[in-house]
């Protein structure tokens, strides 16, 4: 017995369906698939990813090469996919073969270009990473052309087709003047960038992209070419500041709709008695005869162990605390007072049932974490389960 994740690929169309009405039919959507699909299941997503966005987003070449073997299976037509993070020499060389773009952030993309002309194959394709202001990857403005200066000796093995930046501070804010200062040293960034490259003859048409889900819902300006949405398109808004701006911006505010739910059997009722204590540590005792449910699922599985003593799960549309700590394997619940909860129930721990619902967000707040952390720890071992709606749990044997 395992708990397991269901899918509603429908809302992740819809949610994609709804960025693109926010941002116009001028800028492209692009859907980032980091984190296993922030943890949802990137095998299990990539089909509706790829259906419903202009471009994917990667943070690890093996998640890029993960979408050409879907379009290589499928003998579907090849999207635009980027890889965002840091790569090795050896995987520039199978992602120039892929034609998958690669985000240089560094001097060490000399050595990919390097890697990529010693092999022979097709040419290396890039977009810089712009440092405007969260100190993370990229090239200051003002070290562009320096930074850069091995593309000169690079030739024919790379292709420099665009430009990109990260926001700081776009989530936690309703005004964004961290963003702005941002914007205003990407355009800098942008402007050396294109010089750097008229000077060795390059060509300088770059695909401009910045925007995360906050600032592509809420910061017109932000949108450039293309939107790098996550958290949005998997249906959870970035923040609650981000949802109060965007009824300040857009005049309304989007339908995002969760396409995860996460569910777990119950393994076990049984009452005990007043005064008996539960789970390690003996943090919770029993101040009345309580009826307690077993549940095959713990921190293994990325229910965070910080949510002891606070968190509730859903068995038969009711809420019912976890008592004592969260396990490696197990949480126990109180079904007290859930008339008929009995072994092989089905108990949400994310999602809807019947009129109550745990929001990725409130369980973010159980675990002193924010809903991002919650979905991306889900393991990757849980089963995914494509499902038409988010179904109404129902008894297995
Ligand atoms: C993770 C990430 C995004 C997506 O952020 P969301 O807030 O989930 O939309 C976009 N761009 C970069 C560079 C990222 O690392």
């Amino acid at each position: 017995m395992a708990s397991w994740v269901e899918l509603d690929l429908a809302a992740l169309a819809e949610n994609l369906g709804q960025l693109r009405g926010v941002v116009g039919a001028s800028v492209r959507v692009g859907a980032v698939i980091k984190g296993n699909a922030y943890g949802h299941g990137l095998q299990a997503c990539l089909p509706a990813l790829h259906a419903h966005a202009d471009v994917l987003y990667a943070i690890q070449a093996q998640e890029a090469l993960a979408v050409r073997a879907l379009e290589a299976e499928r003998g579907l037509e090849p999207k635009q996919v980027v890889v965002i993070g840091a790569f090795l020499p050896e995987e520039a060389v199978a992602l120039a073969a892929a034609d998958v773009v690669c985000v240089v952030a560094d001097a060490s993309g000399a050595d990919a270009a390097t890697a990529v002309a010693t092999a022979g194959g097709p040419p290396l394709r890039v977009h810089v990473h712009l440092d405007t202001g969260l100190s993370r990857e990229g090239f200051l403005p003002e070290q562009v052309a320096s930074g850069l200066a091995w593309l000169a000796d690079a030739g024919d093995a790379v292709r420099v087709e665009g430009v990109l930046t990260h926001f700081a501070d776009t989530e936690d804010v309703t005004e964004q003047r961290q963003a702005l200062a941002q914007l205003s040293a990407f355009e800098r960034g942008c402007e050396a960038l294109v010089a750097h490259l008229e000077a060795l003859g390059r060509p300088t048409t770059l695909e401009r992209h910045a925007a995360a889900s906050a600032p592509a819902l809420v910061l017109p300006q932000s949108r450039f070419d293309v939107v790098r949405v996550g958290i949005s398109a998997y249906g959870l808004w970035p923040s609650r500041e981000t949802r109060l701006s965007a009824r300040q911006v857009l005049g309304v505010v989007p339908v995002l709709r969760p396409v995860l739910t996460w569910r777990a059997p119950i393994q076990a009722v049984k009452r005990v008695p007043a005064g008996s204590y539960v789970g390690y540590g003996c943090t919770h005792r029993c101040s009345h005869d309580t009826d307690v449910a077993v549940l095959p699922v713990g921190y293994w599985d990325g229910y965070p162990r910080l949510a002891s003593g606070r968190a509730h799960v859903l068995v038969r549309g009711a809420r019912c605390p976890v008592l004592g700590r969260v396990m490696m394997n197990h949480i126990v619940v109180d079904v007290t007072g859930v008339v008929g909860a009995a072994r092989g129930d089905v108990a949400t721990l994310l999602g809807h049932d019947a009129e109550e619902q745990i929001t990725a967000e409130e369980m973010a707040g159980w675990a002193q974490t924010i809903h991002y952390e919650i979905v991306t720890r889900l393991g990757a071992h849980l089963r995914r389960e494509v499902v038409a709606r988010a179904a109404m749990p129902v008894a297995v044997g």
